[in-house]
């Protein structure tokens, strides 16, 4: 009977092992799977300014100098340059995300006030909302206290600010940042009036690479234009992501189609703090 027990017990503990074994090399072919697509989407981002830098070199090349102004020569080496800033912005936010993947980023972390970094990122981002024609402005700003990397911070911010401008084209449009706190988190939001998101984007909007025209474009198989996407990388919300969790905080979206979008980013303040009473009155 022991033995029979015994038996029995060996064999759940095999069963288990080859269990766990199975789940390893489940998530080990996952991530495998994952990183070749994260490879082959970013040599596709690249392949498109390179193909592009390429022909307008061919071309200024082949076409008779008769027909050739300077002026011509100029617009082209200003189309090549724009790929180019194009592509050094892929390179550096691929680089920032695979030093995050593997560990080997520092941050730089100091006690930052949330508020300093909300109002110089509007400032900086003023002159693109000018732009678009877009009000670009902030709602309540009181003194959050956090620690963490300023640098990384006010790029976060960046991203989602500017995201929410270049997705909002249109006069009499509006962007508003604002904080708030709730016990011990504070709160930055970053609410637009735009074209907002549907529902079946927002699971994948953090993904690498994704874009929603794009997405679109992909399933309806048609032939996408060049100027249909406004300069995207699709990696900016990644980016903005891996910022939040990295100081222990969480982004999340929220957003309803022809009504706008709200991008919300919670980070663990130093000390906890009362809701200031505005707290719930939103900019826009
Ligand atoms: P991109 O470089 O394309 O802006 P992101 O990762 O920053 O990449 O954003 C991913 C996608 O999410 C964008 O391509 C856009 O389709 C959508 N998106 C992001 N922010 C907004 C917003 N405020 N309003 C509408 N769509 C947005």
């Amino acid at each position: 009977d022991l033995r029979r027990r015994l038996h029995l017990r060996r064999r759940d503990e095999f069963g288990e092992l080859a269990a766990t074994f199975d789940q390893m090399l489940a998530r080990l072919e996952a991530a495998f799977k994952r990183q070749n697509q994260f490879a082959a989407d970013a040599s596709h981002e690249l392949r498109t300014p390179l193909t592009i830098i390429n022909l307008e070199i061919n071309q200024a090349l082949t076409q008779s100098t008769q027909l050739q102004t300077p002026e011509n020569y100029r617009e082209t080496l200003e189309r090549i340059q724009a790929e180019n800033e194009q592509m050094t912005t892929i390179v550096n936010s691929l680089l920032l995300l695979a030093r995050a993947d593997t560990g080997q980023f520092t941050l730089h972390k100091e006690e930052v006030d949330l508020s300093d970094i909300a109002l110089a990122s509007v400032e900086r981002l003023l002159p693109l909302a000018q732009q678009h024609q877009i009000s670009l402005a902030t709602g309540e700003l009181p003194e959050l206290l956090i620690e963490g990397d300023a640098q990384h911070l006010s790029r976060m911010l960046m991203n989602l600010v500017e995201n929410a401008i270049k997705y909002t084209s249109g006069v009499g449009k509006h962007v508003c940042v604002e904080l708030t706190a709730e016990k011990s988190w504070g709160i930055i939001r970053i609410q637009d009036d735009g074209p907002g998101i549907a529902d079946n984007h927002l699971p994948y909007l953090f993904d690498r690479f994704y874009r929603v025209d794009k997405a679109r474009t992909r399933r309806q198989g048609e032939a996408q234009p060049e100027s249909a996407q406004p300069g995207g990388t699709g990696l900016g919300l990644s980016i903005a992501q891996w910022i939040a969790h990295s100081h222990g905080g969480e982004i999340y979206v929220q957003s309803t189609i022809g009504a706008g979008s709200l991008f919300e980013v919670r980070l663990p303040l130093i000390e906890t703090k009362v809701p200031s009473p505005g707290a719930e009155r939103h900019c826009i």
